[in-house]
């Protein structure tokens, strides 16, 4: 029976097994019922469905899953945590549990291996210093995924839903909204954790796009234009783009094609829309003297503090 959310039996878990947090994980534990439940039926998992939780921590949204889907498989990093999962989960036999970095496993084999290469569902309470690396390579990587459910930082669901024109619209929002779409289905204090995180959490539940919403000829292409675009936010969309080295652009060009596309030449990124940021890569791909394209990792991890660092793309204009 899962038990866990109640803070009583978390503790006396952690006291039985002289359990120390290790902050470089993002150990951050729900000890609250009610948001199970709210996570668990925002996920809407059946018994047909293979569920991969990323960080299952003592196990306590893991039980809650054993009794609703099919088969489980939980990835841990954090090594004392496993004597604890094999007990907190000895009645259930449709859980597996890796021992493994979740960033270094190969989730297409998974998918494969687990459930016929059928698309997966991901749920978890996540680390909040990967969400971002962790939620791009579900996505970059092509795996099998109908939905993804998960409690990240507040600031960091905003991003993901936010819309042109809003201050929390970037880079990151149009990453995800272009393989799905986003949803914030609660809003989590931190009491409702152990220990109590310094910022507020939220739910969010991306369900994968079945067909692509925005015909992008070069995807890699058109997300350099997007991270150019947001790097330099203040300035034009035509000076962040004409200063990206990574974007061999002439100004000229850039004013011709956005004028093509009924676009005022001193427009910042932050107006566009995905279909306008397609549309825009298109033509300039077309005109452009394209170089390799650079690497797509998003860098908005959030810092130790659990401050976020300005919604850049590192490392690259
Ligand atoms: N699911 C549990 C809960 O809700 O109570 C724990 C959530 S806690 C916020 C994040 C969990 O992810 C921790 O158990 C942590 O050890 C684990 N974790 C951190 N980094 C990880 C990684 N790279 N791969 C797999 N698990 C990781």
């Amino acid at each position: 029976m899962s038990d866990l959310g109640k803070p009583q039996n978390t503790i006396a878990v952690l006291q039985k097994y002289n359990f120390n947090f290790q902050k470089k994980f993002g150990q951050n534990f729900l000890i609250d019922t009610r948001v199970l439940d709210r996570i668990i039926n925002a996920a809407e998992i059946t018994k047909e469905d293979f569920v991969l939780e990323i960080g299952p921590g003592i196990g306590t949204m893991t039980q809650y899953l054993c009794e609703r889907a099919k088969e489980v498989a939980a990835v841990e990093i954090d090594r004392n945590l496993i004597p604890i999962l094999s007990d907190t989960l000895s009645e259930y036999q449709n859980v597996e549990v890796w021992n493994e970095d979740i960033l270094k496993v190969d989730l297409n084999r998974l998918a494969l291996e687990k459930n016929q290469g059928r698309p997966i569902k991901v749920v978890a309470n996540l680390p909040y210093y990967i969400t971002t690396p962790i939620i791009m390579r579900l996505f970059e990587s092509h795996v099998p995924v109908e939905s993804i459910t998960v409690m990240v930082q507040k600031e960091v669901a905003e991003r993901m839903q936010a819309k042109p024109g809003t201050k929390d619209y970037g880079a990151l929002s149009l990453a995800v909204q272009y393989y799905a779409k986003p949803e914030v289905v609660a809003y989590v204090p931190p009491n409702c954790f152990i220990p109590r995180p310094k910022v507020g959490s939220a739910v969010i539940c991306l369900t994968r796009h079945e067909e692509k919403i925005v015909q992008a000829e070069d995807e890699d292409f058109m997300f350099r234009i997007i991270r150019a675009s947001f790097n330099q936010r203040r300035k034009t969309l035509v000076n962040a783009l004409n200063n990206a080295p990574s974007l061999p652009l002439e100004k000229e060009q850039i004013v011709t094609t956005l004028e093509e596309m009924g676009l005022h030449p001193n427009i910042r990124g932050e107006a566009l829309t995905l279909e306008q940021f397609a549309q825009l890569s298109n033509q300039l791909n077309s005109k452009a003297d394209n170089p390799a394209a650079d690497n797509l990792s998003f860098d908005t991890q959030e810092r130790p503090d659990g401050s976020l660092p300005k919604q850049t793309i590192h490392g690259r204009p």
